[in-house]
């Protein structure tokens, strides 16, 4: 067994993670060890193209590919939940849309009890991750780590669907992450040159050389290491060799929604029933570990397009794929080089919110699958991706042994809330309501899915329950807050146990009104700044 001490440990190199790892590397005063489970990554060529994300999404290679439990809301489906297991974690396999959310999903954090976090506290940690040529300098930032750049209108089919959306009544909006998200726009990505940018690259990258920050891959955390309520270091396995590491100041756990709320149940903290079901000492009650999950779920609703080269589905196969391999090997421009969801619209439901409560996402192609590999079809036509913003419905994440090998159970109660119920129905009429509008309307086909059958409520949500999928955004499961079934504080310390904090997509108490790998990289900014703080409060009362 060898056993190292570092300052600090982090526990994953993900969105968040990876962010830590650079920041608490970057004075050179302290010594940093990130353990990243999955692999280095480089060598996947896959996560550098951004079309490569039908190559990634159910990869097992550099993708944990959990499924969830069967639940009622999705027809007792085994839906897939994909999950980066590579340098950079999700990062380095998402869609690479670039969504910050709403003021008031912030604002109401903040209203939760959590101090610092509010929209105007966050603000400035979204302007200086981030290096966007477009928006206002009032809310967006220049020259940050983090490239993100505006998809490109290459067929003319974006600019007829802005405009049908102008006539139901949806505004172009130049900036989503500006002043404010209602209304319709080309996607913001974390794509720059045609190469995505995951944190691996665009933060792990700059920091490898620095002598104090040491990068462990394939290194399994299998749980953390407790000296009464003192979190000192944490038990890993690389190729199957146990090892140990020692944290003098802290342990980040950054592995996750998924994996945090689990290692944190393998190391003795959470429900003492369950716990002591499988077997493990209880070292700290905490209920609230792997509750609260929420996540997007999503009908894909699909349209024929009648007009030849309007969407990828002509650019993706034969002839015209070899050009535009070429084009993307020559100039890294084309659809190779783009989000596979490059247009969105922001919308609410009903009168009287004070914000969009849903947002519709357009693939502009229609994608099958052969066997596990998915491709882009023959059939010309767009899918759309269904979204209710801050989905209520909540479920749970769970070991279902002490193997840490073993996946836990993902159990998500989709469609349990009755405002998931309605607001799903609403906004996938309103898809069918902007495909009907013109000009877009003049290239549209048919409606393959759900298809014109489907009219009633019912009928509406008996499909969703059969067909929809996730969009990838659990989060919740290590809840920041103060009530009863909260995990981490504030400063997201776990509560009652000194030096370990989660710093990852699980612990937001509600879901961002997007995606949310633009949410996890601030919460990785924003728990740097506070280990760094206290880190040198602490030096500095060493020294008095
Ligand atoms: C297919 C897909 C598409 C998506 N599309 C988008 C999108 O277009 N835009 C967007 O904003 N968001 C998108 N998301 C969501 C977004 O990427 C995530 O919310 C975000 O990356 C989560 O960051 P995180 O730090 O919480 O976790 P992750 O980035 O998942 O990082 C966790 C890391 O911890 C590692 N780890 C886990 N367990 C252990 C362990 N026991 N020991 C050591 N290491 C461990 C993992 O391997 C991983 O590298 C997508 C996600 C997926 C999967």
């Amino acid at each position: 067994m060898e056993a190292n001490t570092y300052d600090f440990i982090i526990v994953g190199a993900g969105s968040a993670g990876s962010v830590l790892a650079n920041r608490l590397s970057a004075s050179g005063d302290y010594r940093v060890l990130c353990l990243e489970a999955g692999t280095e990554g480089s060598n996947y060529i896959w996560s550098r193209i951004p079309i490569g994300v039908a190559k990634l999404i159910d990869n097992p290679a550099v993708n944990w590919c959990y499924s969830c439990e069967p639940d009622e809301g999705s027809g007792q489906r085994r839906i897939e939940v994909p999950r980066g297991k590579m340098l950079g974690g999700s990062s380095s396999i998402n869609g690479m849309v670039f969504v910050r959310g709403q003021r008031q999903d912030y604002d109401h954090w903040a209203q939760l009890g959590n101090r610092g976090w509010s929209y105007q506290d966050v603000l400035p940690l979204f302007k200086m991750m981030e290096s966007y040529e477009g928006g206002s300098d009032e809310f967006r930032g220049r020259d940050g780590l983090l490239k993100v750049t505006d998809s490109p209108q290459i067929t003319p089919f974006f600019e007829k669907l802005i405009q049908s959306a102008e006539k139901i009544g949806i505004k172009r909006n130049p900036d989503y992450n500006g002043a404010e998200q209602e209304g319709i726009a080309m996607t913001q990505a974390t794509i720059n040159k045609g190469r995505r940018q995951s944190t691996a690259y665009c933060y792990l990258d700059p920091a490898r050389g620095r002598p104090n920050l040491t990068i462990e891959t394939g290194a399994m955390a299998a749980s953390l290491i407790l000296e009464g309520k003192r979190c000192v270091g944490v038990r890993y396995a690389v190729n199957g060799q146990a090892r140990e590491a020692r944290a003098t100041r802290e342990l980040i756990v950054s592995s996750g929604s998924i994996n945090s709320p689990k290692l944190l149940e393998l190391s003795g903290i959470g429900q003492p029933d369950l716990l002591r079901e499988h077997g493990i000492e209880v070292r700290h009650e905490l209920p609230g570990v792997g509750e609260n999950l929420r996540d997007h779920y999503s009908p894909r609703m699909r349209f024929s397009i009648t007009e030849k080269d309007a969407t990828f589905n002509d650019k993706g196969r034969g002839w015209k794929l070899v050009r535009e391999v070429m084009n993307y090997a020559i100039s890294r421009k084309g659809f190779m080089a783009m989000s596979s969801v490059p247009i969105r619209m922001y919308f609410r439901t009903r009168e009287g919110l004070d914000s969009p409560d849903a947002t519709i996402s357009v693939m502009p192609f229609l994608a099958e699958r052969v066997n596990r590999e998915r491709r882009i079809a023959r059939q010309r036509g767009v899918t759309m991706n269904i979204n209710v913003l801050r989905s209520d419905s909540r479920g749970s994440i769970h070991i279902k042994s002490t193997d840490p090998a073993e996946p836990p159970a993902i159990n998500f109660n989709f469609l349990s809330s009755e405002l998931d119920r309605t607001g799903v129905i609403i906004a996938m009429r309103k898809g069918r309501e902007l495909m009907a509008a013109s000009p877009v309307s003049d290239i549209v086909g048919e409606e393959l899915a759900p298809g014109p059958a489907y009219q009633t409520d019912e009928e509406l949500l008996e499909w969703v329950r059969n067909n929809a999928e996730t969009t990838y955004h659990p989060v919740g499961t290590c809840k920041m807050g103060q009530d009863a079934m909260a995990v981490v504080d504030d400063q997201l310390r776990v509560h009652g146990i000194e030096g370990l904090r989660v710093a990852d997509a699980s612990i937001m108490p509600t879901l961002t009104s997007g995606n949310t790998n633009a949410p996890s990289i601030m919460i990785g900014e924003k728990c740097s700044v506070m280990v760094l703080a206290a880190a040198e409060g602490a030096k500095a009362k060493a020294a008095a």
